[in-house]
């Protein structure tokens, strides 16, 4: 039985030789295959950790020198590319796909060391917010069972939540990592855009896609993010900021400049026993020092449907490359014309929420109607961008909730599109601002399940989230 408490303790642990990472690795498969029910995984790399955690073994007995994540067992979500493996989006249209390089993020997390334990279930393309739209079927919230993990990372939430790795890799576009955070009880982090290159992450929404983190100690995800972060030559959109050293950052306490909104908290959507509970952690944070501010966040209602005309217009183009001819799935039935071979490959390889989204992303950009949605969109964006910026003049951290409710029934949405999109409201906003958002674990509802807060800050400001949310472990 092993207990995760955080990296430094656990690589403390394999140094004094209280654990091997062979017994820690064990566990860990174990347990995966005691709750394989949990259908987090949809696949396992039980031989090659095997040897991966020896090597490591080894390493510390003849005193090697170790990277700075040696042992540390990692799931990614399946839009991650890891050389060599397959990778499929969660969608039937990639089965059979390998990945012929290793995403950016994964190539630093081998070369400090750490160990990539499995593929972890998703939306198809990370379109969803319930883990409902897989082809590999759906995820089951640990905390209950019968609801959902959330989306599109529900596979990445529901990992950490079981104990079936330390930390998992997640991609969020508009929430999915934080949302799934929040509905599982774990913390989430979606660095601002370009913090963590993009290179080798299965393209959703291009100018809204980035890699986040789930574990569930901010110390754990600091140490992460410092590795994964950064410029890189693959990836022209790559932050070239320094990467600050958040692992030895969140050791310093400070007090903030904190901005929250009573139209957010007070909006219909929003559960009373969520927002009571958020108001309640805001009097703590006051009691700590912090100074609270009411803002206004006028434009709210707007985000939702400007982030999905132009996510789905991005998609519509991003996902033009699965003909049939290039990758993965191909129309076994009999065509004539080129075009059927593209049709009949789509139709079989994408499921129902995909292909909505394609349908909506290749309207809102049709002659005719470009100027009136998707240059509309664009606009507003901007104006959300410009005023998001006023806001963080005078703040260093916007505090939202993280979902309107917690983990619903299964079912319970996936016949509404509309409300399960109107749901994403407070976490789209920091894709649409490029900031970036962590939701950490404040409370327990009455139905049972966990909420979160949800802490923003100004592109770059990931030190002061980390600060603010280095409280105990979850
Ligand atoms: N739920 C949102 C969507 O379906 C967010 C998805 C994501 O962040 N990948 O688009």
């Amino acid at each position: 039985m092993y207990i995760h408490r955080s990296i430094v303790h656990y690589q403390a642990d394999l140094k004094a030789g209280v654990v091997t990472c062979t017994g820690v690795l064990d566990h860990y498969l174990t347990e995966i295959e005691r709750t394989s029910r949990l259908n987090a995984f949809i696949e396992v790399y039980q031989e090659e950790t095997r040897s991966q955690a020896l090597v490591i073994d080894e390493k510390i007995r003849s005193g090697l020198p170790l990277g700075r994540l040696f042992g540390v067992i990692i799931g990614i979500k399946d839009v991650i590319c890891y050389q060599g493996h397959a990778v499929t989006a969660g969608s039937s249209i990639l089965s059979g796909f390998t990945s012929l390089y290793s995403a950016t993020a994964v190539e630093r997390l081998l070369a400090e060391d750490a160990i990539i334990i499995g593929r972890l279930n998703c939306d198809e393309f990370g379109m969803g917010s319930s883990n409902e739209h897989s082809a590999y079927g759906k995820v089951l919230n640990p905390r209950d069972e019968s609801r959902v993990p959330g989306g599109s990372s529900g596979g990445s939430a529901a990992a950490v939540a079981a104990g079936l790795c330390m930390v998992s890799l997640g991609s969020d576009t508009g929430g999915s990592v934080r949302q799934p955070a929040d509905f599982c009880g774990v913390i989430g982090l979606k660095p601002g855009y370009g913090r963590i290159s993009r290179h080798g992450l299965i393209a959703y929404a291009s100018s809204f896609d980035q890699i986040g983190i789930l574990g569930t100690s901010v110390e754990d995800l600091a140490l992460c993010l410092e590795i994964m972060a950064g410029a890189d030559g693959k990836d022209a959109t790559a932050s070239a900021a320094p990467v600050p050293v958040y692992s030895e950052a969140i050791k310093e306490q400070q007090t903030f400049r904190i901005a929250y909104s009573n139209e957010a908290l007070d909006h219909p959507s929003v559960d009373p026993e969520i927002a009571h509970g958020i108001r309640q952690f805001m009097d703590q944070l006051s009691r700590e020092g912090h100074k609270l501010e009411p803002v206004s966040l006028d434009f709210l209602d707007h985000i939702v449907p400007t982030y999905y005309v132009l996510t789905t217009a991005e998609a519509s183009s991003n996902l033009s490359r699965y003909d049939g001819i290039r990758y993965g799935h191909r129309t076994s039935a009999k065509a004539s014309r080129l075009e059927d071979i593209y049709e009949r490959s789509r139709s079989e390889g994408f499921g129902k929420e995909v292909k909505r989204r394609i349908m909506l992303g290749t309207f809102v950009l049709s002659t005719g109607y470009f100027d009136a949605y998707f240059t509309k969109a664009q606009q507003a964006r901007r104006r959300i961008l410009n005023q998001t910026r006023q806001i963080f003049k005078e703040h260093d951290i916007l505090l939202l909730p993280t979902s309107p409710f917690t983990a619903f029934h299964f079912g319970a949405k996936s016949e509404d599109a509309i409300s399960m999109f109107l749901a994403d409201i407070f976490t789209v906003y920091a894709n649409l601002a490029g900031i970036p958002g962590i939701s950490f674990p404040i409370g327990k509802h009455s139905n049972g399940m966990p909420f979160g807060v949800q802490g923003m800050s100004d592109r770059h400001g990931e030190t002061a989230l980390l600060q603010l949310f280095q409280r105990t472990s979850v």
